[in-house]
């Protein structure tokens, strides 16, 4: 193999890029990312970021001179717009095209947005290193902020936005935030602890306008017809894989780049990281995960795949790893934690706001998450299974 080609300079492209290096490819590497800076770590942007204790710098993944031992020709600020597996090329929106005998999709995710409001200044999305500063910088005014979605990024912006003693409001469809990843049990927990620290919480809504004045949003509209007076609003409902590239390329898609059980989708094109959906091995079930950890894991396996070629591929088998940090809590949980899982508190006290508690769902342990209690979820990893496939 004399050239591979990277899409997405993220964490899973330059872990992917390592990797390549790592396993002895000598070859040439190119990685293209439509962001102008190098690649960054994303989870300290609505935490550290967003509260402007961490310098934006320093979410760099590597240093300059780290990345240039990869001998890599690193096109930033460049958008790849088409595939062609049959000619295996990739164009770029500069109409540049690069030949390539293995590709690694890694493009991620973009935000969802509303329907309405998009041309309302005060209202965000939250993906990328210059909407967090953007955001930033609208906070410091002290505005009144209304968060829509309380999945993750929503809770995550929530807490922050409320910590730098702004007047914050969540907005969520489901019962509690976090029910969708976390079941509402624990989602119980997070809400208690949003509205001890002054969030206000309108769970069980759904937002059906933005008001603006003078071009600038001012209200949110619920379907209840609450009016929530709003001077930034920030969208978090989720986000679509970023597969618009590969419309008309002829590869399998759907919700992401469908890849088989060792992450090929075509011979010598594989995906990694946020983008990548494939059929877990544990669960036969096709699975998509939106986790730091999974970035790095699968873009490792997926390096190693495509240069071990289909009769040494490896299939992807992770037990899924999640955090969020929110105040003074940090949440994190291994394994499958589905909604309707029974929840067995195993360690600690969920009042005290220190626990494990354990996922049980078809008469196994299929997830474990720890409040505050990293050391001794650790010791619970070895108890978990894969739900057993329907
Ligand atoms: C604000 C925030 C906080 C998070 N916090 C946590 C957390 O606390 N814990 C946790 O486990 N996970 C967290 N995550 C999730 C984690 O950051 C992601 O799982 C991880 O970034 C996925 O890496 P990736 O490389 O697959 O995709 P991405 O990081 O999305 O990178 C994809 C890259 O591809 C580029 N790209 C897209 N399309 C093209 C194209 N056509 N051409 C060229 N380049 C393209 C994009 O610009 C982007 O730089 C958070 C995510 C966000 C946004």
């Amino acid at each position: 193999m004399d050239h591979i080609v990277l899409v997405g300079a993220s964490a899973a492209g330059l872990t992917a890029a390592d990797a390549l290096r790592l396993e002895g490819f000598t070859g040439t590497l190119t990685m293209v990312g439509e962001e102008l800076c190098p690649p960054y770590d994303r989870p300290p942007l609505s935490k550290h970021v967003l509260a402007g204790t961490l310098e934006p710098h320093k979410t760099t993944l590597r240093q300059d001179a780290d990345l240039q031992r990869l001998r890599m020709d690193l096109k930033l600020g460049r958008r790849a717009t088409h595939l062609d597996p049959a000619a295996r090329t990739v164009t770029l929106a500069d109409g540049d095209r690069l030949d390539f005998d293995g590709l690694i999709i890694a493009t991620g995710l973009r935000p969802r947005r509303l329907p309405f409001g998009r041309d309302l200044a005060g209202v965000h999305v939250l993906r990328t290193l210059d909407e967090a500063l953007t955001l930033r910088a609208q906070l410091l005014a002290g505005p009144r902020v209304v968060v829509i979605g309380a999945g993750f990024l929503g809770t995550e912006i929530a807490a922050t936005t409320r910590s730098l003693g702004l007047d914050v409001t969540l907005v969520g469809i489901e019962p509690t935030p976090l029910a969708g990843q976390l079941g509402t049990q624990v989602g119980g927990l997070v809400a208690d602890m949003h509205q001890e620290n002054g969030v206000r919480l309108c769970m069980g809504r759904s937002v059906t306008d933005l008001l603006g004045a003078g071009g600038r949003v001012s209200a949110v509209v619920l379907d209840d017809d609450t009016l929530l007076p709003a001077d930034v609003v920030v969208v978090a409902i989720g986000s679509v894989p970023a597969v618009d590239w590969l419309a008309d390329s002829g590869l399998p898609l759907g919700d992401g780049v469908l890849c088989d059980s060792t992450c090929q989708v075509a011979p010598g094109i594989y995906a990694a990281g946020d983008v990548a959906n494939w059929p877990h091995p544990l669960t036969g079930e096709r699975t998509r995960l939106e986790q730091r950890t999974n970035a790095t894991q699968q873009a490792l396996t997926a390096a190693r795949n495509l240069l071990a070629g289909p009769g040494g591929a490896k299939p992807y088998a992770p037990i899924p790893f999640g955090w969020t940090d929110q105040y003074d809590a940090k949440i994190q949980f291994h394994g499958w934690c589905p909604a309707d899982a029974r929840i067995e508190y195993v360690d600690g006290d969920p009042q005290a706001r220190k626990f494990v508690a354990l996922y049980h769902a078809g008469g196994r342990v299929v997830g474990a998450l720890g409040w505050n209690s990293a050391r001794t979820l650790r010791a619970y990893h070895g108890r978990l299974a894969a739900p057993i496939a329907a």
